[in-house]
């Protein structure tokens, strides 16, 4: 069991990224008896706060008749440490808050986040973490860089939060004022000074998303001058280009934001394609490809797995044996482990392999049942050797 009494409460009262949500540190805390309690609830706007509230009733009464008295109180105990944020006002562009909790072990984290969350409220022997995976994988960081000849306007984008970072001009005109000169010596002296404000626009590119690690960048704007700042970037930024725009200056964040997640999300889509041509060709020849709960399983105990694919829906029952790590899927619950004789405790297996996977430092890919080798798959994985 982990220790918890270095492990401060977090509690945030401004949106928070989902990607600074550190989910290796929740996937390593675990206790033997199901104590955690998981809270996922979209919040803002009336319609919402009504189905939270009948959502959340509905949750508690069907946990409070299955838990024996001495879970029962110690879910109580939680509850009530965690039931006056639950319905708090949410603060501007909050779309959802996620909780775990646990009182026993002094532990509470809230966070508000600016994307929306489906609806879970679940008592586990650790935090629910899988819906929170998804929506890191869904919502990665980026940057957007916004360019004309005469501007730029650096954007960093955080789970659809965004801010400018930086923000550059020029005026060529007032820098070279036509009077005296011919057209012929205009056209040629603007067209040098597009070029060294391309250049320092280049410069400073680092500035749109500067501390954290992004997936990349999609340079935006209207006219030519984003296509002549994309041949003159470096190779290394090139290579975080994820796509290109265009759009006027004046667009406004929410729109730019839109757009943006639009091609983050083909970018993305792409990946996954590519990964599954990957893992498809690996397995036909026999390579560094697993797929079946079994060998995935294994694979990942031994930090073998590069990228893990996971069935999309959120839950698979099965159980585990805490002792020996024999799990199962869709199975029959025995009254003990089959193979040491230990008690077992019944779990979602989905998020037993999400928590190996974020332990072991491996990248989960959300796959439809159809992506999956075999129809009875629930995850395959790609292999570092
Ligand atoms: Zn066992």
């Amino acid at each position: 069991m982990h220790t918890l009494q270095n492990l401060q409460s977090i509690i945030s009262n401004d949106l928070v990224p989902v990607t600074e949500i550190d989910i290796r540190v929740l996937s390593e805390i675990s206790s033997e008896k199901p104590v955690y309690v998981s809270i996922y609830l979209p919040t803002p706007g009336k319609e919402n706060d009504h189905l939270n509230k009948l959502f959340v009733e509905s949750r508690i009464k069907a946990i409070k008749k299955v838990l024996p008295p001495s879970l029962l109180e110690q879910f109580e105990k939680t509850y009530s440490m965690i039931e006056k944020w639950l319905f708090e006002k949410p603060v501007s562009a909050e779309k959802g808050i996620i909780i775990f909790a646990c009182a026993a072990c002094s532990f509470l984290q809230i966070y508000r986040i600016a994307v929306e969350p489906e609806r879970y409220l679940v008592v586990d022997t650790s935090p629910f973490i899988l819906p929170l995976g998804r929506l890191q994988a869904d919502f990665e960081d980026y940057g957007i860089l916004l360019v004309d000849s005469r501007e730029a306007k650096f954007f960093c984008i955080r789970s659809d939060i965004i801010k400018e970072h930086k923000h550059l001009s020029t005026d060529l005109m007032n820098k070279h004022k036509k009077g005296g000169w011919s057209q012929m010596r205009f056209n040629h002296l603007r067209k040098g000074a597009i070029k060294s404000f391309l250049s320092e626009v280049i410069n400073n590119i680092h500035d749109t998303c500067d501390q954290f690690p992004t997936k990349g960048i999609v340079i935006a704007g209207p006219g030519e001058a984003k296509h002549q700042l994309i041949e003159m970037l470096p190779k290394e930024v090139k290579q975080k280009l994820l796509g290109v725009m265009d759009i006027p200056m004046n667009t406004v964040s929410y729109e730019l934001v839109e757009a943006g997640d639009g091609i983050l999300h083909e970018d993305a889509k792409s990946t996954s394609r590519r990964r599954a041509e990957e893992f498809r060709s690996e397995i036909l020849r026999g390579g560094l490809a697993v797929h079946g709960l079994k060998a995935v399983k294994e694979s990942l105990e031994q930090g073998k797995v590069n990228v893990l694919f996971i069935l999309q829906g959120l839950s698979v029952p099965g159980w585990i044996c805490e002792r020996c790590h024999n799990l199962q899927a869709n199975a029959k619950v025995p009254k003990e482990c089959k193979t040491c004789g230990e008690p077992i405790l019944v779990v979602n297996v989905l998020e037993k392999l999400f928590e190996l996977a974020q332990k072991t430092g491996a990248e989960v890919e959300f796959v439809e049942p159809e992506e999956l080798l075999d129809s009875t798959d629930i995850v395959a994985a790609l292999l570092r050797y």
